[in-house]
């Protein structure tokens, strides 16, 4: 992992190879003062990123985290920050990390099961609906929500104006699988135009590597054809009276098979299925059915 300069002063924290638990986080300096976007999500890893971040910015305060979701990859690190660090997250991120089962015993879905080492859960301390401004030094930092659900229901970006930079979070995967299952299957590709609309010159994404304005299109593009086969596959699956899990085993993933974490195809059914059908989605039952279409549990790193 390495912590990439986008533009002066503002870094990505880039995890190889950006499967399961393996996040990208962000570090905003502005004078002796840091700004986080996100944290990672074991002990170990969080330490390596503060670690990288004290030696980037000369020992800056850091005054202020964002989180750009709930998920544990992006948020079990919280607890390591600074006290005085000041942690902001959508409304219904904190809600949803509140109640988050998998940070007290991560259920045996993924070989090995991630250790989570000494986190604690630590929620943010000012929750945003739409959006909120925040200047660390002499740069201003808008953080956004997309306007309803996607890769969750509590997204956050964080946009840099003046550098052009965008920390999408978990909105875009770079060359692996989507996961949208606690969020919106077609909010999700509304997000992408959304993000688009920014026009940003570089874009974090939550995953993968790093992308430069002309990467955006095609990287988004090919995005927005793996959702599309998600709601397609849904359809036909809901015809044929199939479950999540059998519509998966019956659909041809074609140019996204080679895609890591191509599993996730069945939580993203899971979540079209329940859309179309105006219900919920149990986050467990959706990820042990992805045990079962792989054959045995998923692979991580942590
Ligand atoms: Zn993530």
């Amino acid at each position: 992992m390495t912590l990439h300069e986008v533009v002066p002063g503002v870094h990505a924290w880039v995890q190889p190879d950006g499967t399961w638990w393996l996040n990208n986080a962000g570090v905003v300096a502005g004078g002796d003062q840091v700004l986080l976007v996100d944290t990672c999500a074991t002990e170990t890893r969080t330490r390596r990123f503060l670690a990288a971040v004290h030696d980037a910015t000369g020992g800056g305060t850091i005054r202020l985290a964002v989180n750009t979701h709930l998920h544990g990859d992006h948020t079990y690190g919280n607890s390591l920050l600074p006290a005085a660090t000041v942690i902001v997250g959508h409304e219904h991120m904190r809600e949803g990390l509140r109640v988050d089962p998998v940070i007290d015993g991560c259920p045996p879905l993924w070989q090995p099961v991630p250790d989570w080492g000494a986190v604690t859960r630590r929620l943010p301390d000012i929750t945003v609906q739409d959006r909120l401004t925040v200047h660390i030094g002499q740069r201003r930092v808008d953080v956004v929500h997309p306007g309803g659900p996607a890769h969750t229901t509590g997204d956050l970006v964080a946009w840099l104006p003046e550098e052009r930079v965008l920390f999408a979070g978990d909105l875009v995967f770079n060359g692996l699988t989507p996961l949208v299952f606690m969020g919106s299957v077609t909010g999700a590709i509304a997000a992408l135009d959304w993000l688009a609309a920014f026009g940003p010159d570089h874009l974090v994404p939550g995953h993968g590597p790093l992308l430069t304005a002309a990467d955006i299109d095609p990287v988004f593009d090919r995005i927005r054809r793996y959702l599309r086969l998600v709601l397609d596959t849904a359809d036909a699956g809901l015809r044929a009276g199939l479950t999540p899990l059998e519509a998966a085993r019956a659909c041809d993933l074609g140019e996204f098979a080679g895609w890591a974490d191509a599993e996730r195809i069945v939580p993203n059914l899971h979540r079209a299925y329940a859309d179309s059908r105006g219900a919920d989605v149990d986050p467990v039952a959706a990820l042990t059915d992805a045990v079962a279409w792989l054959g045995g549990p998923m692979a991580t790193r942590v």
